[in-house]
């Protein structure tokens, strides 16, 4: 397949998810990862109509769109990998989503930023609800205390949540797991689900689903 039938059949994939869980297919955007891809690849989804892009690492995105993002006004960029703090600047800058917020040295950064006058992209806390140790993310559990930090103790404004399921779990417990505590915390974004589950996640309300070898092919 080339880029634009996977393009087209990842779409209809979304539409058919949405239609079995009674949901509008516009409720959910696709994410095109593009982390890892080639520039080629990238132009051939701007030149598809795509304008939601993710990346994992922050000077990787600045490569990847710096020289594009003036030619496209409504493009609108996700950061899925983790954060530093000493890179919070440079990602608020580039980025229009910050989906990866994960700790209160990460909170107390973007908000001395916020203080300095800078714009926040829209923020969403990364929970890690398969309590892997490796991986990023809040504990579950933890989740309610830090929060409130963010919002009372910093004035960050979280619009909702994202998580990343562990490779061998069913997948679908996570996205339960995600979506309760949205619920739970009045949070409207999920952004959940990739190439090998977002089918899962459309049904518990993903609002959000990140996608990328599917949609571009295999990364390098
Ligand atoms: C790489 C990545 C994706 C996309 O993964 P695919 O399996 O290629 O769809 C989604 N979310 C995050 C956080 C990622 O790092």
């Amino acid at each position: 397949m080339d880029i634009h039938e996977r393009f087209a059949a990842i779409s209809a994939r979304i539409k058919t998810a949405c239609e079995a869980a009674h949901r509008d297919p516009q409720s959910v955007t696709l994410i095109a990862v593009s982390k890892v891809q080639s520039d080629e690849r990238i132009a051939a989804a701007l030149a598809l109509g795509q304008r939601v892009f993710g990346e994992n690492r922050v000077q990787e995105a600045q490569a990847h769109w710096a020289a594009h993002r003036p030619f496209y006004k409504d493009l609108r960029l996700h950061l899925i990998g983790p954060l530093q703090s000493n890179k919070a600047a440079d990602a608020i800058a580039l980025f229009d989503v910050i989906e990866t917020l994960d700790r209160p040295k990460l909170a107390a950064t973007l908000s001395q930023l916020a203080k300095a006058g800078l714009r926040l992209p829209q923020l969403l806390v990364q929970v890690n609800t398969g309590e892997e140790s490796q991986k990023s993310g809040v504990l579950p559990q933890d989740l309610g205390e830090f929060l409130h930090l963010c919002t009372h103790e910093h004035g960050l404004s979280i619009a909702g949540l994202m998580c990343i399921p562990p490779v061998d779990d069913p997948p679908a417990l996570h996205f339960a797991l995600l979506a309760k505590l949205a619920k739970r915390h009045n949070l409207t974004r999920l952004s959940m689900g990739m190439s090998d589950d977002f089918e899962a996640a459309i049904p518990f309300g993903a609002t959000h689903v990140r996608i990328g070898s599917a949609l571009f092919g295999a990364r390098a």
